[in-house]
């Protein structure tokens, strides 16, 4: 059982301009409903529109803001790294900028961090990307279970709380090809994952 905890909540973004500010708001009603304190760390992934302005106003606002600055598009992956081994907090949040991880979960995460759990993330009940992506994605996860020393449990993303030391072990793995959600998996603890549904994105594009 975890006392009272501090929280680091990072979102990584890529040409977020359009949603910044709506997931910042989201973001803030549901931190401070938990009333534990925490850190949000914004990792702007070499955006090429006013997510870095944007992002660096927030902070000036909000002392619980970071900004993280590349210097150019790293990719999601590496900008989560960035951002765990950045985050102070006894557990760290991963969520997406454009709100289709959505917010309103994470005070389930936190319940399930408080009873002890290293890891715990989301698993997408219905999927809404058309059917042949779908079935690419399925294939792709199916095949690389049945080769992995450790599954990743299928309809799962980045989306999750893990703890400061399953953030620490993952950010320190020198891993050049990341995927996070492989490598959450395979540091081990105690995991569980929680059903949603996952929305659509709130504004602007995917970039997969
Ligand atoms: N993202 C990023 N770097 C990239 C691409 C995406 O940091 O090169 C961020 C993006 O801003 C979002 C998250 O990663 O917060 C997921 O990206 P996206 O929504 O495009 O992916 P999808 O939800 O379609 O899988
Ligand atoms: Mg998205």
């Amino acid at each position: 059982m975890n006392a009272r905890a501090r929280y680091s909540v990072v979102v990584p973004m890529f040409n977020e301009e359009e949603v910044i500010d709506q997931t910042y708001a989201v973001l803030t009603a549901v931190m401070e409903r938990t009333g534990e304190p925490y850190e949000l760390i914004f990792v702007n992934d070499g955006s090429r529109d006013a997510t870095e302005a944007k992002a660096a106003a927030i902070c000036k606002e909000d002392a619980r803001g970071k900004l993280v600055n590349f210097s150019r598009n790293f990719g999601h992956q590496i900008a989560i790294t960035a951002g765990m081994d950045y985050a102070e907090g006894d557990a760290v949040i991963i969520i997406d900028a454009d709100l289709q991880d959505p917010p309103e979960l994470l005070p389930q995460f936190l319940e399930k961090y408080r009873e002890g759990y290293d890891v715990v993330y989301g698993i997408r009940k219905n999927r809404k990307e058309p059917l042949w992506l779908r079935f690419c994605f399925g294939a792709f996860y199916r095949i690389f279970n049945l080769i992995a020393d450790r599954p990743i449990p299928l309809d799962v993303g980045d989306f999750s709380l893990v703890s400061q030391r399953v953030a620490t072990l993952i950010a320190s793995m020198p891993e050049h090809d990341r995927l996070i959600r492989g490598m959450r998996s395979w540091v081990g603890f105690r995991q569980i994952g929680i059903p949603y549904d996952r929305p659509e994105r709130h504004a602007g594009q995917t970039s997969y």
